[in-house]
């Protein structure tokens, strides 16, 4: 099995990189979401053709539904994808290992990968998948979050993977559970105080814990109940976990560790 990881490198607009949207684009739009595409040979790599613009409208739609599911939101309103050939990204939106939004525009980026990856939670292959949607709804729906615990956190808990490897001739995306037994093994479990107070660590050990964590937390202590800390600072939450679900950060911390321990 030739293995290789591909960094899905998705980052928050907080960073000061100057995303070049300049044209030429071609228009789809299609219920709720706005498509820009390159036009066929605008560069060396490939610009979508009719009928992957079509699979990449409905992928999105699906996806609104399942995050609105999983979220309990209602979000039901336009948003704009521009999706930049795999040759131009890097220099044009910073990265080719994924995208990023900007919620509060309504804007994702994001790289056109020829080959779609395969989700298996969701048993769908994906083209901009779950993660950089999930900013979107949860931006427009609970508002600004603040930190990467809960901004990376809710996208990583729905998407459920970071990177993607080969398996065959597919790529396959790489669940964050899988990642969470190997930093077990390895030692470099952080704790959720840590995962809230020293979120700047690097994203290939930050996202698949905190998606983990965030994962446990809807499952233990209610969507609506996390939805209501979803914009806290990072400074309130501590305080706010324990008026929202009357118990202390400490005492689910001590029972997320023991999780961990016997999972
Ligand atoms: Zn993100």
């Amino acid at each position: 099995m030739k293995k290789l990881l591909l960094v899905f490198a998705a980052f928050l607009m907080l960073t000061s990189f100057r995303i070049d949207m300049r044209g030429p684009w071609v228009r789809t739009e299609k219920a709720n979401i706005v498509l820009f595409t390159r036009p066929v040979d605008f560069s060396a790599t490939a610009s979508p053709d009719s009928m992957v613009i079509a699979n990449i409208l409905l992928e999105q739609e699906n996806i609104i539904v399942y995050i609105n599911r999983y979220l309990r939101t209602d979000y039901n309103s336009k948003f704009e994808i521009y999706l930049y050939n795999f040759d131009e990204a890097k220099e044009k939106i910073g990265t080719n290992g994924g995208g990023s939004c900007d919620s509060k525009r309504k804007w994702i980026f994001f790289t056109y990968y020829r080959q779609p990856v395969f989700n298996t939670y969701r048993n769908e292959y994906e083209y901009l998948g779950v993660h950089e949607t999930v900013h979107l709804i949860a931006g427009t729906e609970l508002g600004y979050s603040k930190t990467r615990f809960f901004g990376e956190g809710y996208s990583n808990a729905i998407d459920g993977n970071y990177g993607a490897i080969w398996v065959g001739d597919t790529l396959v995306r790489y669940r964050n559970d899988s990642t969470l037994q190997k930093l077990k093994k390895l030692g470099k479990l952080s704790t959720p105080g840590e995962l809230l107070h020293r979120s700047e660590m690097p994203p290939d050990l930050y996202y698949p814990q905190i998606g983990c964590l965030m994962k446990w937390l809807f499952d233990e202590y209610g969507v609506e109940n996390m939805n209501r800390l979803y914009t806290a600072k990072e400074k309130q939450i501590e305080k706010k976990f324990f008026e929202v679900t009357g118990e202390s950060f400490a005492d689910m911390e001590r029972k997320y560790l023991a999780h961990l321990h016997y999972n």
